[in-house]
């Protein structure tokens, strides 16, 4: 079993790099890829674990990018996570988000919520700083009774609160990860919208042209008709179908590295897939 679609605490999720790839060698997994938000600040040190654990740890990132039938999640896999064009690019995105930080703050404070973005750094810790940290922190300080009372009346896309923050266009996002040598797979499409089979199919059509290599089948949210539509884009579109749990963390959202929600099951074969993109990709000899 393995999991392609894991977050540490370089994002949002709860655990570190090292501590993530120990979790992932308890619960029995073979391998594990890091695909933190727009960031590859954990892989180095899941790598050092991946080879202390005898786990094979694959270096990825999940980009966020603007399209307008929604936010897509691009997964790239096999990056090289120290070429310096791709460090350069992931800069301008942690700029966006470190310039939404302030505006959030000041758009609750007009809101009546009194909290400052030193308590919400302080929540992060060593991470990114994310919605879900300035939820905590209105719990905390009683202006909301949970982290999703937050999300509906002030987080969430369209609520009060709600700052947008910029994002690559869906070929650059591709690009970004094409160019540093990684396998790019559009993640969790359900997640995408509610959208025709149809629409998705233009769409799954048009980020292949920008060099799409890969679509996320076995996701904890996808219905098993769900998985069937996107195995067949993946065989029309010559795609590699991946997997993942979308983990972030011990006793979060119900979700466990591997098993998701208790019935994901990510196939070791699955890897081996990628491996072959990557080696077409980049035109490589394949092996690690
Ligand atoms: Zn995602
Ligand atoms: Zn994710």
């Amino acid at each position: 079993m393995i999991d392609l679609h894991v977050h540490t605490n370089a994002s949002d999720g709860t655990l570190s790099p090292a501590e993530t790839v120990r979790h992932a060698c308890r619960r029995g997994l073979s391998a594990l890829a890091v695909t933190d938000h727009d960031t590859v600040e954990g892989v180095a040190e899941a790598l050092a674990a991946g080879i202390d654990a005898g786990i094979e740890v694959v270096p990825g990132i999940e980009i966020s990018a603007e399209h307008h039938l929604g936010t897509l999640h691009v997964l790239g896999y096999y990056i090289h996570h120290d070429d310096q064009r791709l460090r350069g690019r992931i800069d301008v995105l942690q700029q966006a988000r470190n310039e939404r930080n302030p505006r959030i703050i000041a758009r609750l404070r007009e809101l009546g919520v009194a909290i400052t973005l030193e308590q919400v750094e302080r929540e992060a810790e060593t991470g990114q700083v994310g919605r879900p940290h300035f939820a905590k922190v209105m719990v905390q300080q009683g202006f909301v009774r949970s982290v999703r009372e937050a999300f509906d009346r002030y987080l969430k896309k369209g609520a009060c609160a709600y700052i947008d923050k910029y994002r690559f266009p869906a070929d650059a996002a591709i690009a970004c990860i094409r160019d540093a040598g990684g396998v790019a797979v559009l993640a969790h499409p359900a997640i995408i919208g509610p959208h025709s089979s149809a629409v998705l199919q233009e769409l799954v059509a048009e980020l292949t042209g920008y060099g799409l290599q890969g679509i996320e089948v076995y996701y904890p949210e996808h219905s098993s008709a769900q998985q069937q539509l996107y195995k067949s884009l993946a065989r029309r579109f010559g795609l590699v179908e991946t997997g993942g749990s979308d983990f972030h963390g011990t006793n979060v959202n119900g979700i466990e590295i591997g098993t998701g929600r208790g019935s994901l099951y990510v196939p070791d074969d699955v890897l081996q897939a990628v491996r072959e993109r990557r080696s077409a990709s980049a035109g490589i000899v394949r092996g690690v």
